[in-house]
């Protein structure tokens, strides 16, 4: 189906180089499931990689972006306030299934230390876990490495749409304190997560910030 891009408003109109997301999900097993995907401009939704690379308007693809040609969109260099906060999310995101137990959280908090994103079964954002959430278990220890992460994420569960504007995700970060969000579809499905420097680095390289 051709997307309906989205009117050039005065932008120049040249290919714009879209970066290849990949999202990874730890299963109970020990097992990572890798989903690659594209941040779509024009129809401002996630999309599968492998559907953005056979788009009409893909000049050229790669495991690491894709050449979208001829958008009159924006890439992430050009972002605005306005733009869709999906178009800055982190370039990997690794979560847990909720099955998860909290041992093997404990040890990815390494890896991401502001939180792990938890989902369910079929990939709905449940909330994030950090070490911080494990320590206010209520629960002895012993009890919380062997529980659920679905049980365990009690802590910050902050989403906004992947098409909200940058600038209201970063609302809802300084108004909870928090320096992340998960961007989730219209049925909560994850599809990445927004720091609030991933955010800043966008709106920076746009030169809507003095730096
Ligand atoms: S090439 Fe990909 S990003 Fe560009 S319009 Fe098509 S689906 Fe969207």
């Amino acid at each position: 189906m051709k997307p309906a891009l989205l009117p050039v408003s005065g932008r120049d109109v040249r290919p714009v180089r879209l970066p290849v997301r990949t999202r990874e999900i730890v299963t109970a097993g020990g097992s990572r499931v890798r989903a690659l995907e594209v941040f779509c401009p024009a129809r401002r939704q996630s999309i599968q990689a492998a559907v953005c690379g056979a788009c009409e308007h893909a000049s050229a693809c790669s495991s690491s972006e894709v050449v979208c040609d001829p958008p009159g969109i924006t890439s992430a260099l050009d972002l605005d306030p306005e733009a869709d906060a999906g178009a800055a999310a982190n370039a990997t995101t690794t979560c847990a299934r909720s099955d998860v137990v909290g041992a093997t959280l404990v040890g990815m908090i390494p890896e991401l230390p502001r939180g792990v994103p938890v989902v369910d079964d079929i990939g709905r954002f449940v909330g994030f876990v950090s070490s911080a959430h494990l320590a206010k278990s209520p629960f002895p220890w012993r009890v919380t490495m062997a529980m659920a992460a679905g049980d365990l994420a009690f802590g910050s569960s902050l989403s906004v749409h992947e098409t909200a504007p940058l600038s209201s995700a970063l609302r809802v970060m300084a108004r909870h304190a928090v320096r992340e969000v998960a961007l989730v579809d219209g049925a909560g499905g994850l599809h990445g997560v927004l720091t609030d420097l991933g955010a800043l680095r966008a709106l920076v390289g746009a030169g809507r910030i003095a730096r």
